[in-house]
């Protein structure tokens, strides 16, 4: 009688274990839905009966909005139990016969099934879910707010098979993220076409790294007192084989959204440095130094090499940082930063006034220095809403011993105007434009530079 007893609760003991096994493979750990292996599965599956009697569905691709942030400022556990919200919401949404799974970070996907008008209920669910996902989360007390891009494509119109189906949506994904987020776009054929394109784009900008087709061009960036050369500013441009010239407004976004600016942007900072270390030695180098560099941790390392290798001194070397909502107070970053300004490296905060509240980037980050927008510079003479900004930037950088520099000056009326007013650099046409390293005078550029005053 023991042994029987013994024997059936091995069974059911295995039993269990073998379900418990079964149900892991096939979900995920975290939020508890299906997970890769099990949608692909379900997918291939309603694929494959399309050509008998099969019905037809929708495959919506979903991610995250900004979902980095909520790691990077509240740890990676709040991220966590973000994601189990999320989950939660996203079942509250569907259909018994839809199917939701997480594919991976903060990646989501449904299988809409059981669909009458494909179109209409597709948009009606991805509203839903958008409207869903748009209402704050509470994470132990801190009341965070996301968003979600969705991207949807339709079986059998845009695919009879998996991978096909989940390649369009995800293409529609990308659509929605680039169009500004929170949204959902239908998977269209001009999406594959835009692809196609950005990938040849990506091949040829791989090529151009390794074949020398970037070149510096330098612009001075002058004392508004002494009217001496400070700083010169890089900025890269592209030989492209067939395009001839392109500037970095052409090709920097590219850059940034494939990460290859990562490799551009430590020839830069190479070439920079090599450079300006045969110029005057009060004469220091100015770099563009995207979020997309800072968040990739080696930042400090890679700008050690570049002054090791080219022997410039810390000192004649500076940081500039125009798109620093995306650092959005990230420890790490801030940290590279510290590091960076103890061996006498200084960090200035480009484009100053446009897009987003300075006021609260200057106090968050050690900066040295202010860049002002060249839109502002050159409305300070004649528009109240630009003298506005442009004295407010001035009165919160003196308040911190932060030095200012104007871009964009073309006219001595503006620099006249901008002197007064108490700016302490100037750059723009009027004090010179970009030129190639061999063209460069430093001799002839002080007359110049004189000139002006
Ligand atoms: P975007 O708006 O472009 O989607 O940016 P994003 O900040 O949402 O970042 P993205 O979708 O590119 O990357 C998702 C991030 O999610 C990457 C990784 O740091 C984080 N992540 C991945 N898996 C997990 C996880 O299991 N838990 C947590 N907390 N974070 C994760
Ligand atoms: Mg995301």
């Amino acid at each position: 009688m023991a042994a029987w007893l013994t024997t059936h609760e091995d069974i059911t003991e295995r039993a269990r274990n073998e379900r418990r096994i079964a149900f892991l493979a096939q979900h995920d750990l975290l939020t508890g839905v299906a997970n890769r292996a099990l949608f692909s599965e379900t997918l291939e599956d309603a694929a494959g009966r399309l050509g008998g009697h099969g019905e037809r569905f929708s495959v919506l691709m979903l991610d995250l909005d900004k979902f980095k942030h909520v790691n990077d400022t509240l740890g990676h556990p709040a991220g966590d139990q973000l994601l189990i919200e999320v989950a939660k919401r996203l079942k509250s949404a569907i259909r018994e016969t839809d199917v939701l799974a997480r594919l991976g970070g903060d990646e989501f996907a449904i299988i809409q099934k059981n669909v009458d008008l494909q179109n209409e209920e597709a948009i009606a669910l991805s509203l839903r879910i958008i409207g869903l996902l748009e209402q704050p989360f509470d994470l132990n007390g801190h009341r965070v707010g996301i968003g979600t891009s969705i991207g949807i494509a339709f079986a059998p119109e845009h695919g009879a098979d998996a991978e096909t189906l989940l390649k369009k949506a995800d293409l529609a994904l990308y659509a929605a993220k680039s169009g500004g987020r929170n949204d959902f776009r239908l998977f269209e054929p001009e999406l594959t076409a835009a692809a196609d394109i950005q990938k040849s784009m990506e091949a040829e900008f791989r090529e151009a790294i390794l074949e020398g087709q970037f070149e510096l061009h330098y612009q001075p960036i002058v004392d508004v007192r002494t009217r001496a050369i400070r700083n010169m500013e890089a900025f890269v441009r592209w030989h492209h084989p067939s395009r001839g010239w392109l500037g970095p407004d052409q090709f920097l976004p590219l850059a940034e959204s494939t990460g290859l600016v990562v490799p551009l942007g430590e020839w830069i900072l190479q070439q920079a440095c090599m450079d300006a270390a045969a110029w005057p030695p009060h004469v220091g180098i100015a770099v563009n130094v995207s979020a997309v560099q800072f968040r990739k941790e080696n930042l400090f390392d890679v700008v050690l090499c570049a002054l090791v290798d080219s022997g410039l001194s810390p000192e004649r070397l500076e940081l500039e940082m125009a798109d620093v909502s995306l650092l959005e107070r990230n420890q790490a970053c801030l940290q590279t930063m510290r590091q960076l300004r103890n061996i006498g490296i200084s960090i200035a905060l480009d484009n100053c006034g446009a897009g987003y509240s300075s006021g609260s980037y200057l106090t968050g980050f050690p900066f040295d220095k202010i860049k002002i927008d060249r839109a502002f510079t050159q409305g300070f003479a004649n528009r109240r809403d630009c003298a506005a900004v442009i004295a407010s930037v001035l009165a919160l950088a003196r308040g911190l011993d932060i030095a200012t520099v104007a871009k964009g000056v073309e006219t001595s009326e503006q620099l006249e105007a901008l002197s007064a007013a108490g700016i302490d650099f100037a750059q723009g046409y009027l004090i010179g434009r970009p030129l190639a390293h061999a063209d460069l005078d430093f001799e002839a550029a002080a007359p110049s530079a004189r000139s002006v005053a």
